[in-house]
């Protein structure tokens, strides 16, 4: 794995009410076909839950769920863009759309093709 010091990168939306930071090293990243991640055509890195802080935001954010109601699928309400969401499988992870990151470039990590659509 070509994985990277452990830092912190700070992210956010476009408009900027939505501030975040996370610890990762990018194991690895993740682009899911499932029925929403297709539309959002994010590339996503996951994050355990203690190694990701909401600093700012969180009045501007909305949430969206649907078929298990268990992943919580968050935007900004108001420049519309999806900085991160609860994950169905590991509900105690974040996936963290690392668009929104700064300084962050995702060359030279991998990335794994998430089978969504298939779950049930
Ligand atoms: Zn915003």
């Amino acid at each position: 794995m070509d994985s990277r010091p452990l830092r912190t990168y700070p992210g956010s939306c476009h408009c900027g009410a939505v501030c975040f930071e996370i610890d990762t090293d990018f194991p690895e990243l993740t682009m899911c076909d499932c029925s929403i991640c297709r539309r959002k055509n994010a590339l996503i890195v996951k994050v355990h839950e203690s190694r990701f802080r909401l600093l700012a935001g969180e009045a501007s954010l909305t949430e969206y769920q649907f078929h298990t109601m268990t992943a919580r699928h968050y935007f900004c309400k108001v420049c519309g863009i999806y900085p991160f969401h609860r994950k169905r499988v590991t509900p105690d992870h974040y996936g963290i759309n690392v668009h929104c990151l700064q300084g962050f470039s995702a060359d030279g990590i991998p990335v794994r093709r998430a089978v969504g659509a298939a779950m049930p």
